[in-house]
């Protein structure tokens, strides 16, 4: 008898759908004899700008370490972290990536059986983290492709452990007020868990954008996501935290991994944290890749969902496929992220790149449509 290693498989798992990254520069190049150079990828909403010269300066310090285990604690990232955002250390949790602290939250607080809440089209990693420890996900419906927060409030059951809410969200762009968030906050449950996903936070200029570590003060019950992999520009790197009340840290922490952030991560991370110039220039050259995008979509006649992050979502004009439109820009050296997956199928997601990067992408795009 051959042994059925599926069903020895957790229940969760047996059901779960692998999250679907970006398409790889490399995978491209092998795959349609491209040349690696020439490939312009807008997939993964990375910073387009490279690394900051401070972080590569301080991995290469870090290297003759690279026999020794990290610092567990990580606590020089921590002690930047919170001199730089007024917390306390043991407030502090340190992920690989910040999908580590969305990981450890179930992990820490939701038995199989109960379930998260969350928003249709918002980022795909709470659903699956959830099945895995055999959970179920709500998904509450959008309201023009943005989170309905009342009826998100409202589907909360007493099985509910977490709500899942991302601000601005991936792949939609859209955000939530201050007056909102703090309605929504106000509603709910003081024994379930809110985790605000802010990995965009840096992109957003609005006035009213709430800052979620203000909140948390009053909000026992938030835990706030951050990472490094978006305006910091440390995709790679795989760092991220967790902002929450020293309670939920600790719990949090017992879940993590104990050498999780590898030392290259942490000195990244906080080199990263003293350049603020680079995340200046990040954030600016992103507005001016949005400006560029959004005048050639409008020029194109192309709908796009309005977004105030580093990404934009666009509509295919019928009778066009999205799902082709992918292929043939992929036949062109440009990956774009398809978000069928995300229950919209019309759509294409695009990452704001550099100027040259957008226009190539522009210029692509233009030729599909033709
Ligand atoms: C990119 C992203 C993250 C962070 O990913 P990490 O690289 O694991 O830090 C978290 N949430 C959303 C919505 C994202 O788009």
């Amino acid at each position: 008898m051959t042994t059925n290693f599926k069903q020895l498989a957790v229940s969760g798992v047996q059901s779960l759908q692998p999250y679907q990254p970006g398409k790889p520069i490399d995978e491209l190049a092998r795959e349609f004899g491209l040349n690696e150079e020439d490939i312009i990828k807008l997939a993964s909403n990375e910073n387009p700008l490279g690394p900051s010269p401070k972080v590569l300066a301080a991995i290469q310090e870090a290297l003759p370490e690279l026999t020794r285990y990290p610092d567990g604690a990580g606590f020089e990232l921590k002690q930047a972290i919170s001199n730089k955002f007024g917390l306390q250390k043991e407030q502090i949790t340190l992920g690989n990536g910040s999908s580590d602290i969305l990981d450890f939250i179930c992990r820490a607080f939701v038995n199989p059986g109960e379930n998260i809440v969350t928003s249709q089209h918002a980022f795909a990693i709470y659903g699956i983290i959830a099945t895995i420890v055999g959970a179920h996900c709500i998904k509450v419906p959008a309201i023009n492709y943005a989170h309905d927060l009342d009826a998100m409030a409202a589907a909360i059951n007493d099985k509910t452990r977490v709500v899942f809410v991302t601000n601005p969200n991936n792949p939609t762009g859209t955000w939530i007020n201050k007056n909102d968030l703090i309605n929504f906050l106000d509603k709910i449950p003081a024994n379930v868990l809110v985790l605000l996903d802010e990995a965009y936070f840096e992109y957003v200029q609005n006035a009213d954008y709430p800052d979620g570590l203000s909140l948390l003060p009053a909000y026992p019950n938030l835990v706030v996501a951050r990472t490094f992999s978006k305006a910091y520009g440390l995709a790679a790197m795989r760092v991220g935290y967790g902002a929450s009340s020293v309670e939920v840290a600790d719990l949090l922490n017992r879940v993590r991994p104990p050498f999780n952030v590898n030392s290259l991560a942490l000195v990244a991370a906080t080199a990263s944290l003293s350049d603020d110039g680079y995340v200046q220039r990040s954030i600016a050259e992103n507005s001016k890749g949005m400006q560029q995008l959004e005048a050639a979509f409008n020029e194109l006649n192309i709908e796009y969902i309005p977004s105030v992050a580093n990404f934009i979502a666009f509509k295919i004009p019928s009778p066009l496929k999205a799902a082709e439109v992918f292929q043939q820009l992929l036949a062109k050296g440009v990956i774009v992220r398809p978000i069928a997956g995300y229950e919209m199928p019309d759509y294409l997601r695009v990452s704001i790149g550099t100027a040259q990067e957008n226009q190539g992408f522009i210029e692509a795009l233009t030729q599909v449509l033709a």
